[in-house]
């Protein structure tokens, strides 16, 4: 028997299985891929998925978490030891029904969760329609949303933090942090980075999202008849930075009035507003121009962007 699976077998009280049949079940999930893995490994607790991962690295072989697999990139899938949580692994921790947090362990399914949390009349928001198989472990990994959460947010806005192991076997916590120096410092290095991208990347550039965009822009009015108005915000760090470009739909000339560029709170209401000249007065039939304005430290609740144009 192989260093890995006899070390597993040794240590652990959790299932441990490197037969053919088990390792074929686990080479796939709901996607096409197929890869068998290693081994399996189906800890107790998480002491002992802390122990696989230990096991793991020293022999040199690399660990790949599972929860209810209905992923369909092939996320779960892979020449590993899988670590599968969903089994044992899915109790609630903690219940803290006046502040609306709850602990749980990675495997907890969603319906089990919710069928828990009904009594206290609360729910856990990010409505997938693999309630019934996916675990919260799993929906965090894939940062999984739901039929509804244009209103409730993905994992993302729904996780207050993660208590991690990392394969290196730092335990880390994530949390919201403002600057890399308030992460723990067994993570600081990991935290600096992820910030540094955070503040590169198109993700964090592109704001509010599509859908927030959608539902808060407002993009011509009476005014502008005949003119279309596309907008594509970005973020920096300290402002916010609204690029548009206006077409003339219309078979004539048009004038351009003035913009009223408007940022929106989740309610629609109005939090911050500029009124902007035209790049150009007026504009040809099927030309566009482009204008863009900068919105300094916008305020949080800003989470939609309306562009009218003023009365002349
Ligand atoms: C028919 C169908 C409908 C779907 N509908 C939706 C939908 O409405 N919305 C949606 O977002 N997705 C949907 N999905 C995709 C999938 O169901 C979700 O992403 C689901 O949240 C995955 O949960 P899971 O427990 O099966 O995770 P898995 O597939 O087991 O794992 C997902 C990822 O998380 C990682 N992971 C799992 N457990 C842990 C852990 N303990 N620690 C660290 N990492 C871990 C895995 O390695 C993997 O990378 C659908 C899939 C199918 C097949």
């Amino acid at each position: 028997m192989p260093g890995l699976e006899r070390r597993l077998k040794a240590e652990l009280t959790g299932d441990v299985r490197f037969d053919p049949f088990t390792r074929g079940r686990y080479a796939t999930d709901a996607s096409h891929y197929q890869i068998t893995p290693v081994g399996v490994v189906v800890p107790r607790t998480i002491e002992e998925a802390d122990r696989a991962i230990a096991i793991a690295r020293a022999e040199k072989v690399t660990v790949l978490p599972r929860g209810g697999g209905t992923s369909q990139c092939g996320q779960t899938v892979g020449p590993s030891l899988v670590v599968d949580c969903s089994k044992y692994l899915n109790r609630i921790l903690d219940l803290d029904v006046a502040g609306r947090r709850v602990a749980v362990e990675p495997g907890i399914v969603l319906d089990d969760l919710n069928r828990q949390l009904k009594k206290h009349g609360l729910w856990y928001p990010v409505d997938i329609s693999t309630a019934s198989r996916a675990t919260i472990g799993g929906m965090a990994g894939n940062n999984s949303c739901g039929g509804r959460s244009l209103r409730y947010g993905t994992m993302r806005d729904n996780v207050v933090a993660i208590d991690a192991i990392l394969a290196n076997g730092t335990k880390a916590h994530f949390g919201r942090i403002g600057r890399a120096e308030d992460a723990p410092e067994a993570i600081r290095p990991l935290a600096r980075d992820l910030l540094a991208i955070g503040a590169r990347d198109m993700v964090m550039k592109t704001w509010p999202s599509t859908a927030t965009l959608y539902r808060g822009a407002r993009l011509a009015d009476a005014a502008g008849a005949g003119l279309q108005v596309t907008v594509n915000p970005a973020r920096t760090p300290d402002s916010l930075v609204v690029n548009g470009k206006i077409t003339n739909t219309a078979s004539s000339a048009r004038e351009i009035p003035r913009l009223r560029v408007a940022l929106r709170d989740d309610h629609n209401a109005e939090v911050a507003s500029q009124v902007i000249d035209p790049p150009r007065n007026s504009l040809a039939p099927g030309a566009t121009t482009a204008f863009s304005t900068v919105f300094k430290n916008p305020d949080s609740a800003a989470t939609g962007v309306a562009v009218t144009f003023a009365a002349q």
